[in-house]
C-alpha cells in the first residue's frame, strides 16, 4: 500500500498520523519544529498546546464534553494523552502541557509505521499521486501559506488570537486569594482573586488605557469572540468584565461579609501547581504594561510573569469554497485539510478533524470513498457547518449544541442536551461499527463489550 504524507505534527497532524499508522498505513510525518519555530510554540514536541492548558468541560451536557466522548469512541490519541497528563481543574479536563505533548511525541516516534521528518515543507505537488493530509495549523509557515493559497485558488483569511499570561505560584500573595470552583462545581481547583468595587475600578481604568502592541499593516483587527483580548472586551464598557469572565457569582471569599464586585480566576497550569494562568486574560498589551496592569489584581502585586500574553496570526481556509465535510479538498481528491486550517476552532475540534482526515486519507489510499460523519454527532455537525457550500464569511467555529438537530426530551435545557448527546454517541457507535474503519475502531468495539 502506498504511504501517506502528513504535513504538520500539531494536534491535528498527530491524530491523523496516528490513525493512519493504526490502520496499517505507512506515514511520512513532516514537522518543522524545532528547526523552524512558530511565534507561539516553544518546544519541538508534537501536539504542543500553544495557549491554555484546558481542554474544557467534561460534562456531557456541554458540547466540548460531548466532543471528547465522540473522540474517545474514535480512538483519539489526544484524549489518551490528556488522561495521562491530567491536572485537577474542577469539571474541566486540564493537562500538564509538557507531559501531554511528550506522551503524543513518544507514541508517534515509537510507532513502526510513522517516519517523523523534522523539516519545513515548502512545496506541494497535487499531482504527485501521494495522498496527503495538510495540518500546518493557524501559524502555517509563510512559504507554505503561499503554497496553500495557490493550491486552493482562493484567499486565506487572517485574524488574530490572543494568549493569556502565566504567573508563578510562589510569587502570589496567597493571603488575598482563595481556592474554589465557580458554582461549587467539582473540586475547589481554581485560585480566585476577589476585588472590591474600588479595586475593580482602578484595575479597569488601567486596563483600558494601557499601551497595546501595534498591529502590522497586513494584520486586521478581527477577534474571534471566544478568544478576545481582555482589554478589547474591557473597552466595551466599565462592567463588561464584571458581568463576563470576572463575574463574582458562585464564589464566596472566606471572611467577606458581602459579595465581591469581581473575581479573577487563576487556573492550575502544570501538575506541580507551580504555574497559574489568568483565565480569560488573553491580551495584546505590551509586556511591561501587562506587569503594571495585572499586578493591580489583589494577590498579584508581586506576580512573576513566566509567560506574557501574546497575539498571533491565525491562518485558515475558506472551507465552504474549497473543502468537503470529509476534510478532502473539493478540487484535489487525495489532499485532506485538518485542524484549525480547515475552519474549525479549538484544540479539541482541531484534533477531531485530524482523526477524520486520517481515517479518510486511509480510505483514499485503499481505494475507498471518504465518509462524512453523521450530522447527529457534534463533530459531524461542525464539519457540515464549516464546509457548507455557499456559506459566506466563515469564522472559525467551535462545537455547540446549536449545530445539532434537536431531540425530543422532557424537562429543561440540560435534559434536551443530554438527549442530543446520548443520540449522538449511539449514532456514532453504530456508524463506526458499520464502516470498515480498521483496527482503531475495531479495538474500541472490543473495549466497549
Ligand atoms: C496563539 C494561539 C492560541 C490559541 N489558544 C487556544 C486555546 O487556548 N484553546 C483552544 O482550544 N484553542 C486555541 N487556539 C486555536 C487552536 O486550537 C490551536 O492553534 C491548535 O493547536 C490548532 O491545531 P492544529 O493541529 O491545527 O495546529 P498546530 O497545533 O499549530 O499544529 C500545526 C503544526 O504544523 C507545523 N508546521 C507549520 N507549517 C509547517 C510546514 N510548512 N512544514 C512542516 N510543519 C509545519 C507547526 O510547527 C505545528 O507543529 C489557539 C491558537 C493560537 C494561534
Amino acid at each position: 500500500m502506498p504511504k501517506v504524507r502528513v504535513i504538520g505534527g500539531g494536534l491535528a497532524g498527530s491524530e491523523a498520523a496516528w490513525h493512519l499508522a493504526e490502520l496499517g498505513v505507512d506515514v511520512d510525518l513532516y514537522e518543522m519544529r524545532p528547526h523552524n519555530m512558530t511565534p507561539a510554540h516553544s518546544t519541538g514536541l508534537l501536539g504542543e498546546l500553544v495557549c491554555s492548558n484546558s481542554l474544557k468541560s467534561e460534562e456531557l451536557s456541554n458540547a466540548a464534553g460531548l466532543l471528547k466522548e465522540e473522540m474517545r469512541l474514535m480512538g483519539s490519541l489526544v484524549m489518551e494523552a490528556a488522561e495521562a497528563a491530567r491536572v485537577p481543574a474542577g469539571s474541566a479536563l486540564a493537562v500538564d502541557r509538557h507531559e501531554f505533548a511528550r506522551f503524543i511525541t513518544e507514541r508517534l516516534e515509537n510507532h513502526p509505521r510513522v517516519n517523523l521528518i523534522r523539516q519545513e515543507v515548502t512545496q506541494l505537488n497535487p499531482n504527485d499521486g501521494l495522498v496527503t493530509v495538510v495540518a500546518t495549523g493557524p501559524l502555517t509557515s509563510k512559504s507554505f501559506s503561499s503554497v496553500l493559497q495557490e493550491l486552493t485558488g482562493g484567499e486565506h483569511l487572517y485574524f488574530y488570537d490572543a494568549a493569556a499570561p502565566i504567573v508563578s505560584a510562589d510569587s502570589l500573595d496567597m493571603s488575598k486569594l482563595f481556592w474554589g470552583s465557580r458554582y461549587g462545581k467539582g473540586d475547589a481547583d481554581y485560585l480566585n482573586a476577589p476585588m472590591t468595587e474600588e479595586e475593580y475600578e482602578r484595575f479597569w481604568q488601567a486596563l483600558v488605557t494601557a499601551e497595546r502592541h501595534e498591529l502590522k499593516e497586513f494584520e486586521r483587527e478581527v477577534f474571534f469572540e471566544g478568544c478576545m483580548p481582555v482589554e478589547v472586551l474591557a473597552s466595551r464598557g466599565r462592567d463588561t468584565l464584571a458581568f463576563g469572565p470576572l463575574k463574582p457569582v458562585g464564589l464566596t471569599p472566606p471572611g467577606w461579609s458581602g459579595r465581591p464586585y469581581a473575581v479573577v480566576q487563576l487556573r492550575i497550569d502544570n501538575r506541580e501547581r507551580t504555574l497559574f494562568n489568568l483565565v480569560g486574560f488573553q491580551t495584546n498589551l505590551k509586556w511591561g504594561e501587562q506587569e503594571r496592569v495585572f499586578r493591580l489584581i489583589p494577590g498579584l502585586e508581586r506576580a512573576e510573569f513566566v509567560r506574557y500574553g501574546v497575539m498571533h496570526r491565525n491562518v485558515y481556509l475558506n472551507a465552504p469554497a474549497v473543502l468537503r465535510s470529509t476534510c478532502e479538498l473539493r478540487d484535489h481528491p487525495g489532499i485532506f485539510i485538518a485542524g484549525q486550517l480547515s475552519g474549525v476552532e479549538g484544540y479539541l475540534e482541531s484534533s477531531a478533524s485530524g482523526i477524520l482526515a486520517g481515517m479518510n486519507a486511509g480510505r483514499r489510499v485503499r481505494g475507498l470513498e471518504p465518509f462524512s460523519l453523521p450530522e447527529e454527532t457534534v463533530f459531524g455537525a461542525l464539519m457540515s457547518y464549516v464546509s457548507y457550500e455557499g456559506k459566506e464569511n466563515l469564522q472559525p467555529m467551535h462545537v455547540s449544541f446549536g449545530l445539532l438537530p434537536s431531540a425530543a426530551a422532557k424537562g429543561g435545557k440540560k435534559q434536551k442536551r443530554l438527549a442530543q448527546a446520548e443520540r449522538s454517541l449511539r449514532v456514532l457507535a453504530t456508524f463506526l461499527n458499520e464502516h470498515d474503519l480498521g483496527p482503531v475502531s475495531r479495538g474500541h468495539e472490543e473495549d466497549d463489550r
